[in-house]
């Protein structure tokens, strides 16, 4: 029979997001250190449908007090996910990133971050670029916007906080792991702003600390001024914004190494310089994430790197730069929930 982290890799491979096979198996290794064999024989039983332990019992020869043990306990190493619904404990499945990888923010170690820098590239290659639909997208900072741009309400980052009942911030794990082998970059670390059930469930994982609305907005301004870029999960409605660096994000970074990340975002903006204003200064290109601005006699942009984050516009003391809109037809709509991105990604990979 095939070894049981085979077939959970195999299984998490299923998952929407991804889990792809590499030729030196450090995915297996990664869920060599996650999980014991136990539980990744009871993982491959969920879905991303969420269940009862009764259920899940119901698939296997085991009493459902067994069964809902080991799922809570599970949930709480940051397994597998847990809800509550009509007061009742559901669990489904976790996807590799976003979600298993993330639930280990306050249980890294440098063996788990060694092996995941190594296989963060191939999952970035492998998975995430090969399907249209991506888990974030990037939102313009509100400052970078002239009056003239039309913004969609799922484009502000601001109007999507103020609709959540929930928040809870978390550690951004990007930073952190990154400083844990001596990489850090110095920037704000308490960043992830997670939403609704998502919320609920970091809060009582200790993954997060809730938060008002007010608090959250003040964090998303302290990380427009450090630099970040706003990603939002991919979705009219989403589950959480991420403020985001280009050297530590593993998005953005794996990103970078790209001719034309611009390609592989999800955004309806790019920049422009207006160059009868710029002093060549540089400021912008120094602020820029994708490293998407050269300095000549006035400031460049290489389109094929923009991202549209607007962090460049905020920081142009001479109006000189400034955000433009795509073309209708470029313009980038987000499914309106998360599901339904998770349910277009697993089209575009054939899996449905
Ligand atoms: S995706 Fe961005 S905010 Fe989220 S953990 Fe990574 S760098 Fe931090
Ligand atoms: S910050 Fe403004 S003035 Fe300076 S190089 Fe950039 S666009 Fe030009
Ligand atoms: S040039 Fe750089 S900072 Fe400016 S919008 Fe594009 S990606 Fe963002």
């Amino acid at each position: 029979m095939t070894d049981v982290y085979q077939r959970l890799a195999k299984h998490l491979d299923n998952l929407p997001a991804g889990f792809p096979a590499t030729e030196s198996g450090v995915e297996l290794r990664i869920l060599k250190r996650l999980f014991t064999p136990e539980e990744a024989e009871m993982a491959m039983n969920l879905s991303m449908m969420p269940a009862p332990a009764s259920d899940i019992a119901k698939r296997l020869d085991k009493t459902e007090t067994q069964v809902e043990t080991m799922l809570y306990q599970m949930s709480k190493k940051g397994l597998i996910m847990r809800m509550s619904k009509g007061g009742r404990t559901l669990y489904m499945a976790a996807q590799f990133v976003v979600g298993i990888w993330e639930y280990h923010v306050n249980d890294l170690d440098e063996g788990l971050i060694k092996d995941f820098n190594e296989y963060a590239p191939h999952l970035m290659e492998k998975s995430w670029l090969k399907t249209k639909t991506k888990q974030f997208r990037v939102v313009p900072i509100a400052k970078s916007l002239s009056a003239e741009v039309k913004v969609m309400p799922y484009e502000e980052a601001e109007k999507i906080i103020r609709d959540q009942k929930k928040i809870v911030v978390a550690p951004c794990i990007c930073r952190r792991e990154h400083e844990m082998v001596g990489k850090g970059c110095g920037k704000p670390m308490e960043t992830c702003l997670v939403f609704g059930g998502g919320a609920y469930f970091y809060e009582e994982n200790g993954m997060g600390r809730p938060i008002s609305q007010e608090e959250a907005i003040g964090i998303l301004h302290k990380g427009i001024d450090a630099g970040l870029v706003i990603q939002p999960g991919n979705a009219q409605k989403p589950v959480n914004i991420c403020l985001c660096c280009g050297c530590c994000c593993q998005v953005l970074k794996n990103m970078k190494t790209l001719d034309e990340p611009a390609k592989a975002v999800s955004t309806s903006y790019y920049a422009a310089v207006n160059e009868e204003n710029c002093i060549a200064c540089g400021v912008c290109a120094d602020r820029c994430q994708m490293d998407a601005i050269v300095i000549e006699d006035t400031a460049k942009i290489k389109l094929g790197r923009c991202i549209g984050c607007g962090l460049c516009v905020a920081v142009c003391e001479y109006d000189a730069m400034m955000l433009k809109e795509k073309e209708l037809a470029e313009k980038y709509v987000p499914p309106k929930t998360i599901i339904d991105t998770y349910m277009t990604m697993a089209q575009e990979r054939g899996l449905i």
